[in-house]
């Protein structure tokens, strides 16, 4: 029997090539391997943006049609919206009931999304019950599929601990060892930073969607920060001083076309919008059939709307059988 991962995002809307490097190439290679549920964590999005939900079925939409026209595939991996799947709801209720108050208030995510707000000063006021319980949440997530592991990046390892200190503490509690401690995945994708050459993020207006049309980011790479010391094409060039321009080239370029922006770059042959034209091009090259497949979904609706459906009610199922568990261990009705 494969082993199960279970992994989710938030319905931020289309997302961009920071989504793509970082989360979703790692999925479509571990979907051959494990039994995956990837979900859009809507409930998630609540506990910061409930008052502004005006969008969220349709970012929702829109995170499953990136993850299908990257690769994700319906019939090796269950899609599904967390929302859709009332039993995360109930296993929250009695995970909520087990984890001591010290550990929700030590869990890094909730402090950074608690701080992220009151640095905010017009939103301190909300922080609410729902974001406080964001770690509890997150744990049922996982352990409604009774997961063996989480993809994860290095920085996110203590992110999940808490998940395994609730699921040794239901164990302990109900002398059981039905929950598994979810260990980390860990991946090694490449990380990408926006165009300012801050952390890629689409509030932050410095990103390059998956779904971005080619004219749109020829333009956008326009505006990637270079080398800053060079103001003529003739200037000599630094490429690791090129603080964005050269670092996609590193991820996206072959050994061959790095080496050769390299060379010139350094020589003072190459101008620098001469070299973010080429540039968008290899991206676009890049990104041309992942495009093509998600203008298909946006065309076809419907096959997107059974696609949903079919994943949820598989990830029903198993959920089913574990809260079915759950119940029986702790002795509910
Ligand atoms: Fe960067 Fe290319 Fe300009 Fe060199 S020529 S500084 S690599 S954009």
């Amino acid at each position: 029997m494969r082993e199960i991962i279970m992994s989710a995002m938030r319905p931020t809307g289309k997302l961009h090539l920071g989504h793509y490097l970082g989360v979703i190439q790692n999925w479509v290679k571990l979907q051959d391997k494990y039994e995956c549920y990837f979900g859009v964590a809507d409930w998630h999005a609540l506990t910061t943006k409930y008052d502004n939900t005006e969008n969220l079925r349709q970012d929702c939409r829109e995170v499953i049609m990136d993850w299908l026209a990257s690769g994700i595939d319906p019939d090796k991996s269950v899609l599904y919206i967390q929302s859709l799947i009332p039993e995360i709801a109930e296993l929250n209720i009695y995970l909520g009931m087990i984890t001591p108050e010290s550990w929700v208030e030590k869990d890094p995510t909730l402090k950074d999304m608690v701080k992220i707000l009151r640095e905010k000063e017009s939103n301190a006021q909300q922080l609410n019950y729902g974001l406080l319980g964001y770690p509890v949440l997150m744990s049922a997530d996982i352990m409604i599929f009774n997961a063996d592991a989480i993809p994860v990046g290095i920085d996110q390892v203590a992110h999940i601990e808490i998940t395994r200190d609730i699921a040794k503490r239901f164990n302990n509690l109900y002398k059981t060892d039905f929950f598994k401690e979810a260990k980390p995945l860990l991946n090694n994708c490449s990380l990408i930073c926006g165009l300012d050459g801050n952390k890629m993020g689409k509030s932050f207006n410095n990103d390059i969607k998956i779904s971005d049309t080619e004219e749109i980011t020829a333009k956008k790479i326009m505006t990637a920060i270079t080398d800053r010391s060079r103001i003529k094409k003739t200037d000599l060039g630094h490429p690791d001083e090129c603080e964005v321009a050269f670092k996609y080239w590193q991820i996206f370029g072959d050994e061959h076309d790095i080496s050769v922006v390299r060379n010139e770059c350094e020589q003072g042959l190459r101008g620098c919008a001469d070299c973010k034209r080429q540039l968008g091009c290899i991206i676009n090259e890049k990104f041309k059939s992942i495009r093509e497949r998600r203008k298909y979904y946006e065309e076809n609706p419907e096959i997107v709307d059974e696609i949903i459906k079919s994943g949820t009610a598989k990830a029903r199922i198993k959920a089913q059988q574990v809260l079915s568990k759950v119940r029986d261990l702790i002795g509910m009705y």
